[in-house]
């Protein structure tokens, strides 16, 4: 029976009709200590849930399941407990360890809460736009026009929302293969600043690059080091309360936090800044300080989650250094190979 029982991938007891364990594998013992054979099930696992489906499966010699909860050094575990009638009338009680499981469901869960948050708000403000230009006055086109205006402004906002889930799945969905294309990120962020200077010109600020002199080359995907660089510059442009961006490279040097070659690509702005306690959530998806600001100025709160999961893609780092109503600087380290 021990070797049926070690062969179980799942902590594994047997209770006899008496209600004392007869038999125990191994993960069982390094689960409840190696003194449970010949205790009782209620000493082993001090659980309601789980004395009751053992109670109920040996009265009723069939299986019963429960879930189990409980807390291991801190850290919280959930276990799905099975007490199955098997022959010679003993219970078999297994613990499957479904923590992974449990996390990854909430996870989604809170997803499409946040997903479904995040898209009704413009929608209602869609509809309470479209009510209210039904019931107007065909003699007002002027105001017509300003309520047209506003639903533009939330179909851009759904748009972007959409966009970057788009984006942020993409990414995660091939953030195991590391790209291999070598790319000149000189040429890559001159672009990239070229394109957004007038967006910047639009908010007073101005960007200013000066390309390293000798062309820093890394092996990446393109698209997505020009989507990290758009992301940073455009936040830098939202945050930058008119001051000037400035946009620099390294050149190829070791880097400690890489521990080994690499660039460095820093942003840097000396606008908002922020306060130290937002900075380890900053790349959590939907993250923003300030949640009405953000979304005014038309943040989806998913940039810098995407600029994460590429940067990890990449193997590389980011690390933010900020300083309330100072400015901010954001830095990614990448490999050379
Ligand atoms: P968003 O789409 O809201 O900009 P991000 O994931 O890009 O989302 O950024 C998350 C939050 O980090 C922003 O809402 C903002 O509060 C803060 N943030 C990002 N970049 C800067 C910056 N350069 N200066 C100040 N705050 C910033």
């Amino acid at each position: 029976m021990k070797n049926l029982l070690n062969a179980f991938p799942l902590a594994s007891f047997i209770v006899g009709t008496d209600g004392y364990v007869v038999d125990a594998n191994d993960k069982a013992l390094s689960l409840f200590g190696q003194d449970i054979v010949g205790r009782t099930f209620l000493e082993v696992v001090r659980n309601p849930n789980v004395s009751d489906a053992i109670e109920d499966a040996l009265e009723q010699k069939s299986h019963r399941h429960c879930e189990w909860s409980t807390t291991k050094a801190t850290t919280d575990i959930v276990y799905h407990v099975t007490a199955s009638w098997i022959v010679a009338e003993d219970i078999l009680v297994t613990f499957q360890d479904v923590t992974d499981i449990e996390h990854s469901l909430q996870a989604r869960q809170e997803f499409v809460t946040n997903v479904s948050h995040e898209l009704k708000t413009p929608l209602t403000a869609m509809l309470g736009f479209l009510e209210t230009l039904q019931l107007m006055d065909t003699s007002e086109p002027e105001a017509q026009r300003r309520f047209i205006v506003m639903m533009a402004q939330e179909t851009q906002r759904m748009n972007r929302l959409v966009s970057d889930l788009l984006s942020l799945n993409s990414v995660q969905a091939n953030e195991r293969i590391r790209p291999s294309d070598p790319i000149d990120l000189g040429t890559l962020i001159e672009n990239v600043v070229a394109n957004l200077q007038g967006l910047a010109t639009q908010s007073q600020t101005q960007l200013i690059f000066t390309p390293p002199q000798k062309a820093p080359v890394v092996f990446g995907d393109g698209d997505q080091l020009r989507q990290v660089a758009i992301n940073l510059i455009e936040n830098a442009i939202k945050y930058a309360r008119s001051s000037d961006i400035v946009i620099s490279l390294s050149d190829e040097a070791y880097q400690p936090m890489l521990r080994r070659e690499g660039i460095v690509l820093t942003v840097e702005d000396h606008g908002s800044g922020i306060a130290a306690i937002h900075i380890p959530r900053l790349t959590e998806r939907f993250y923003r300080v300030d949640d009405h600001r953000g979304r005014d100025i038309g943040g989806t709160g998913l940039g810098l989650s995407i600029v994460k999961h590429i940067v990890s893609r990449h193997r590389g780092r980011i690390r933010i250094k900020s300083t309330l109503g100072r400015g901010s600087q954001f830095s990614i380290y990448l490999p050379k190979n």
